[in-house]
């Protein structure tokens, strides 16, 4: 399903991703924990090549590409295989709520308008908030907004969503409704990667989980393993700040 071996990132001077590899069976929830600039995000963003990895292979469905040889075709073509939830939505504030997530419907997928319509609409009823379709973001609570982008990630019918650190700018009481919607999405068997620091909800709704620190993977195992038995001194040492 994903495949990623390699994988190296260096902005300037500084190497992000140090040598990446893992892998993602189809209908798995993997979380990626780790303390903030181990190359979380960047990790995620190389995925569907928001950023340009420096070395390795990602293969997504039937997607495969090298980093010293990506040709445009292909990264459009990988592009289409994921979508990411954005720590702060990301959503179009000059469009509707409905029309946020028939966009990417009606602009790369060719969806006519009414069918476009149908498929938003169920996906908000999904989420919750069908009786939002006609407002704006701005008009919205983050825990809304949040959802809003679940949606729109969900509605491309993608192999896989990556979600990075989705709770990060809510305030407390929007957590849990986020947090539940994305379960449910687990539940249904999508493939999801999801970047978070909510470690009891990790442990939940993860099937593995990855610690990542300085641009490595420092150990991956079952949550059981992870948070009850980390065979690593840095991994302790991160998951004693979560108590
Ligand atoms: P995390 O998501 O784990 O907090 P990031 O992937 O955001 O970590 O960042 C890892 C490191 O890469 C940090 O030192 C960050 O400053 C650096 N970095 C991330 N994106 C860029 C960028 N576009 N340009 C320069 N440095 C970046
Ligand atoms: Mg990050």
């Amino acid at each position: 399903m994903i495949r990623v071996s390699g994988l190296k990132k260096s902005f300037n001077n500084n190497e992000v991703l140090k040598d990446i590899s893992f892998q993602v069976s189809e209908g798995e929830t993997v979380a990626i924990i780790g303390p903030s600039g181990s190359g979380k995000s960047t990790l995620l963003r190389c995925l569907n090549y928001l950023e340009r990895p420096d070395a390795g292979n990602i293969e997504v469905g039937e997607v495969s590409i090298d980093a010293d040889k990506p040709k445009k075709a292909v990264i459009n073509q990988l592009r289409m295989q994921t979508s990411m939830v954005f720590q702060h939505y990301n959503l179009f504030k000059n469009k509707t709520v409905l029309e946020n997530i028939t966009y990417p419907l009606t602009a790369t997928k060719k969806y006519r308008r009414s069918e476009a319509d149908t498929v938003g609409r169920k996906l908000l009823e999904q989420v919750g908030i069908l009786d939002k379709q006609e407002a704006y973001p701005i008009s919205l609570s983050g825990g809304q907004q949040q959802r809003v982008g679940i949606a729109r990630a969900l509605a491309v019918d993608p192999h896989a969503i990556l979600f990075d650190e989705p709770t990060s700018s809510l305030d407390p009481e929007w957590v849990g409704e986020v947090l539940n919607v994305i379960s449910d999405i687990a539940q249904k068997d999508k493939t999801m990667l999801i970047v978070t620091h909510e470690m009891n909800f990790a442990r939940d709704i993860a099937d593995r989980v990855i610690f990542m620190a300085d641009g490595y993977i420092v150990e991956e195992g079952k949550p059981e393993d992870i948070f009850d038995n980390p065979q690593h001194e840095r991994t302790r040492r991160f998951l004693s700040k979560y108590g």
